[in-house]
C-alpha cells in the first residue's frame, strides 16, 4: 500500500463533469488500496473571474482581504469534489489550506510555506478517507491570517504535502484541450495545434 498525492489543476474540475471524473479516477487509486490525498484549484477561471470582481469593487483591496477572497475558489473545488467522492461510494473530507497545517510567512498574495503539520490529513487517512486539500493557500504563522502563494501556486502546496507525509508518489494533473502554438494568456494569436492522429 501506498500514499499518493494527487493535484488537479483549475481545467481538471472546470464544471460538474469534470468534479465527477476527478472523483472516479481518485476513487480507482483509493480501491486499488492506495492511501489517497488530493490537492485541488480552483474551478476554471474562478481565481480571475473573483480577480475581476474585487476590481469592480476597489481597485485597491486591502491584501489580507484579497486573499481571502481568492482562497474561497480552492474551497469550492474541494468540497465539491469531496461530495462528489461520498455520492461514489467513498469516504472523502476537505480540509483549507489552513485546517491542513499549511504554515506560511505573512507576505500576502506570494507567501511561502514555512512548515508543513498536516496531522488532520494523517487522521483522515488512518480513518480510511480520502483527504483532500485545498491549494494555493495557507495560514500565516505570524499573525493566523489567510495566505495564497502567488497565481498558479497549487503545485507547490501538493509537493510539500508530500514531503511533509512521506509520500510515495505526488502525481501532478492537468487537462487541456489542445496543444497551443503559444502562451494564449500571453499571445493572443496563438493557435490550437491540429489534433495529431495517427492512421
Ligand atoms: N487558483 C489559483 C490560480 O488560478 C491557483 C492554481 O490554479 O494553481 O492561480
Ligand atoms: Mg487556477
Amino acid at each position: 500500500m501506498s500514499l499518493i498525492v494527487q493535484k488537479f489543476g483549475g481545467s481538471s474540475v472546470a464544471d460538474a463533469e469534470g468534479i465527477n471524473r476527478v472523483a472516479a479516477r481518485v476513487l480507482e487509486t483509493r480501491n486499488a488500496g492506495n492511501d489517497v490525498v488530493v490537492v485541488v484549484s480552483a474551478m476554471g477561471d474562478t481565481t480571475d473571474e473573483l480577480l475581476d470582481l474585487a476590481d469592480q469593487v476597489t481597485k485597491a483591496g486591502p491584501a489580507r482581504e484579497m486573499d481571502m477572497l481568492l482562497s474561497s475558489g480552492e474551497r469550492i473545488s474541494m468540497a465539491l469534489l469531496a461530495m462528489a467522492i461520498e455520492s461514489k461510494g467513498g469516504n472523502a473530507v476537505s480540509f483549507t489550506g489552513s485546517q491542513a497545517g499549511m504554515f506560511t510567512d505573512a507576505i500576502h498574495g506570494r507567501a511561502r510555506i514555512v512548515e508543513v503539520a498536516p496531522s488532520r490529513v494523517r487522521r483522515a487517512l488512518d480513518r480510511g478517507m480520502v483527504a483532500i486539500v485545498a491549494g494555493f493557500q495557507g495560514m500565516s504563522r505570524e499573525d493566523n491570517n489567510i495566505t495564497t502563494m502567488g497565481r498558479g501556486g497549487s503545485d507547490t502546496p501538493a509537493v510539500a504535502l508530500a514531503a511533509a507525509l512521506a509520500a510515495d508518489v505526488c502525481e501532478i494533473y492537468t487537462d487541456v484541450d489542445r496543444v497551443y502554438s503559444a502562451n494564449p494568456p500571453l499571445v493572443p494569436n496563438s493557435h490550437k495545434h491540429k489534433p495529431f492522429t495517427t492512421k
